[in-house]
Parts: structure tokens; C-alpha cells; sequence
């Protein structure tokens, strides 16, 4: 299958009912991304600042950007107001940062909190026991302009597949103990962000509401 469409369309045929499909076009050229856009592709995925400026003014104006990748403190105002979610919230000074600048200019936005439990992958993100105090402590009810919709994590990147379920497993139990510590208090926490290529399978069995699938639909990136 080589078309763009034609993996996308195989990709959805697999997806469990209710889960969205990022479509993760970073390092593609607008050529391959107009392909899934038309193929009727609105969610993409890209994580790097300048990549996605340059794409955005080149797509429709009903793309829905995620931004996906480290953000660094210095780009937060660049994309402020310009992406559906901030999928990548891996430190509170981030977290603060994003809030400030959506207050100044005037919009909200949605972010999830990035979960950090594989053993290798990257050194980015909250442990699920600090998230969960952070939580239980309340220390979001001072944002004024930022909306937090779930958790976003990645699975060890390994061919152990027990490993890799059991961090799905911990994605997964994070937000329920975030659930349970906000008392039903945080609305609209119900996204949970995890599977890609190799492993969006198993994590749709543990509740991923959201995959990030970049090489099955575009094909290898050149970096
Ligand atoms: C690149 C990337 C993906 C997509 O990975 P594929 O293996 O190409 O599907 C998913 N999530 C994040 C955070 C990424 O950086």
C-alpha cells in the first residue's frame, strides 16, 4: 500500500470506535500532508516550532495542529493560540509559561501533561507519582487560561511487548489516580494520548484515546 489515502484509510479501519488519529507529518513535506488532508485528514502532529509555522500558513485553516515535541520555554509565545493542543507539557514551569502567555493573548489552551515511564525513550516529562501529588495538591486550579485534557506518554521502545503493555498499564492508571485525586473536579480530563506506529495496537487496549502515527501513514523520516 503506498498511497497516503489508501494507509490512512487502512489505519482507521483498525482504530476501536471514539479513538482520534494524529496524523504525525513532522519532517514531510506539505505535499505528503495535503495528501491525508484531502484523504480527509485533520489532526496532525508536529514537534518542532519552526517546522510547524512554516506549515501552518500552507494548510487549511481547519488543520488541527498538535504540537507534540519539547517545547522550549523561549517558543511558547510562537504558538500560543495557533495550535488545538499542546500535547507535550513536561515541566509545571512549562505548564506556567503556556498560561501566561494564553492569558496575555487572550485565548485558552489545551494541553496534556507528558508522562514519562518508558525506560529509555527520553528524559522528558512528569514521573507519575510527582504528576499525581502535583495534582492532588491542587496546583492547577491557578491556571487561568489553560485547559488540561489528559496525559500524553510513550511506551519503552523495545519488542518486549509485556514491557511495553506495562507502561501503557501506568499511562493508563495515572489518569485514573488523577481522576480520583481531583474528585471529579478537573472537567473534561479525558484524553489519553498513546500508541504509535509499532504499538498503537496495544495501546488501544489500554485505553489510549488518541494515537500518533507518523511512518505507517507518511513512510520513514529522513532527519
Ligand atoms: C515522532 C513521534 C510519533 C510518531 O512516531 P511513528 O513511529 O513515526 O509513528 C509519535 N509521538 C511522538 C511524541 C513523536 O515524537
Amino acid at each position: 500500500m503506498n498511497r497516503i489515502a489508501d494507509r490512512i484509510e487502512a489505519i482507521r479501519a483498525t482504530l476501536t470506535e471514539g479513538v482520534e488519529l494524529n496524523a504525525v507529518s513532522k519532517f514531510h513535506p506539505v505535499e505528503a500532508l495535503r495528501e491525508a488532508y484531502d484523504a480527509g485528514q485533520r489532526v496532525f502532529g508536529e514537534s518542532r516550532v519552526q517546522e510547524l509555522l512554516a506549515k501552518i500558513p500552507q494548510m487549511p485553516g481547519d488543520v488541527r495542529w498538535h504540537f507534540i515535541g519539547h517545547l522550549q520555554t523561549n517558543k511558547v509565545r510562537q504558538i500560543v493560540g495557533r495550535v488545538a493542543l499542546i500535547e507535550s507539557v513536561d515541566s509545571e514551569r512549562l505548564l506556567r509559561l503556556i498560561d501566561a502567555e494564553s492569558e496575555r493573548a487572550g485565548v485558552v489552551s489545551r494541553v496534556l501533561m507528558q508522562v514519562h515511564v518508558a525506560r529509555e525513550e527520553t528524559k522528558f516529562g512528569f514521573l507519575p507519582e510527582e504528576l499525581v501529588s502535583w495534582m492532588a495538591e491542587g496546583g492547577y486550579r491557578t491556571l487561568r487560561a489553560t485547559h488540561i485534557c489528559g496525559l500524553m506518554g510513550m511506551a519503552s521502545n523495545t519488542d518486549d511487548e509485556s514491557r511495553v503493555a506495562a507502561d501503557f498499564a501506568a499511562i493508563r492508571d495515572t489518569m485514573e489516580e488523577i481522576r480520583r485525586v481531583t474528585a471529579g473536579e478537573l472537567t473534561g480530563f479525558d484524553t489519553l494520548s498513546m500508541g504509535m506506529s509499532h504499538d498503537y495496537r496495544l495501546a488501544m487496549r489500554y485505553g489510549s484515546t488518541m494515537v500518533r502515527i507518523g511512518t505507517d501513514i507518511f513512510g520513514y523520516r529522513e532527519y
